[in-house]
């Protein structure tokens, strides 16, 4: 091998060689996709999750279609599926899941995979969301769990959309806007973590301001697996969401009574990661939550992040079609709708 790529290496200029390892890379990538999607039949409907379904003809090129019995529509193997119902070739998929193990900006991925800036952008909603239903769930042990706090940002164009307005007055540079905001205002988004000895984490968005028992309750059982334990800072929510498990409190002013510092560990490993991409708009920042515990998850793998990535946008489904990323809302951004009914209504 070594001497077929030294012979190489003399004979051809260098543009030859790029044009090389490019089609190397995308004879690679569509191997290893191929082998993703592999020669079975579903398992289950993409769409509905029902395990009935029965052979339904044949696809214009030939690929098998199947009826679901629960949702009585029809799917093939490549519906919903990341890289098959995906006009770009394996290979771009490729570079940009490189990209994105890297966390690269958008504008350098959408140079080096070769696709216009709205594309890279989508690629990684789609990614995100992929990550999201990929990551392993959490391992039951002891939890350090505590709220974090992430500013409000209504990045977009939300005021020229028509659609929801700017649903607050400007905030002008400098005086009233992260300044004037400071403390327990609704602008802040409350991002609870928590985090167990085995590193396994989850952050979820869980409402504004401060966190009420009820949300936080609904956000530990979604993720807290029955039979842990868990460790806060006392604060008065945590009474009730903690029910189901071994609660322990300790005062973040008496350190020999015990720690969190695990969970504040992971807040400003959280912080730095939300910190490259200068302000993440909070109708999308759950997705860059989940793209965090993706990265904390295969952290200590064996494998290379970029490839270990590929590999799962090649069997990854998504969920959301494009029309509902686009007018994605996000439970954050509920405050502010609910705002702007009231006003409607008392008008
Ligand atoms: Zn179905």
């Amino acid at each position: 091998m070594k001497d077929i790529v030294s012979q190489f290496a003399m004979q051809l200029t260098l543009a030859e060689k790029r044009e090389l390892v490019a089609e190397l890379k995308g004879a690679i990538a569509e191997e290893l996709a191929s082998r993703a999607s592999g020669p079975a039949g579903p398992s289950r409907c993409p769409r509905c999750g029902s395990p009935s379904f029965v052979r339904k003809g044949r696809d214009r090129d030939g690929g098998q279609r199947w009826l679901c019995r629960g949702c009585a529509r029809t799917f093939s193997a490549r519906t919903r599926g990341l890289l098959a119902s995906s006009k770009l070739p394996a290979s771009a998929w490729m570079s940009f899941a490189e990209c994105m193990a890297d966390a690269l900006p958008l504008r350098e991925t959408a140079a080096r995979v070769g696709v216009s800036l709205y594309t890279a952008w989508f690629m990684r909603m789609r990614v995100c969301e992929v990550m999201a239903l990929r990551t392993p769930d959490c391992r039951p042990g002891t939890f350090h769990v505590d709220g974090t706090l992430v500013m409000g940002s209504l990045k977009g164009n939300l005021g020229r959309s028509g659609l929801l307005g700017l649903p607050r007055p400007r905030h002008r540079n400098g005086r009233d806007g992260r300044r004037a905001s400071r403390g327990r205002s609704k602008e802040w988004v409350v991002v609870v973590c928590g985090v167990n000895e085995l590193g396994d984490c989850f952050c979820d968005i869980c409402g504004r301001g401060s966190a009420g028992a009820g949300e936080l309750s609904v956000a530990l059982a979604a993720r807290i697996p029955a039979a842990s334990a868990v460790v806060t800072d006392g604060h008065k929510s945590y009474g009730f969401a903690t029910r189901g498990y071994r609660h322990a409190e300790v005062d973040p002013r008496d350190p020999s009574a015990g720690d969190i510092n695990m969970v504040n560990a992971l807040h400003s490993r959280l912080k730095a990661f939300l910190r490259r991409f200068n302000g993440v708009s909070t109708r999308r920042l759950q997705r860059y939550l989940d793209w965090f515990r993706y990265a904390e998850a295969f952290k200590g793998g064996g494998m290379d992040g970029r490839e270990r990535l590929f590999m799962h946008e090649a069997e990854g489904r998504y969920w959301k079609t494009r029309r509902f990323t686009h007018f994605e809302f996000g439970d954050a951004m509920v405050y502010w709708t609910r705002q702007l009914a009231d006003v409607s209504t008392v008008v």
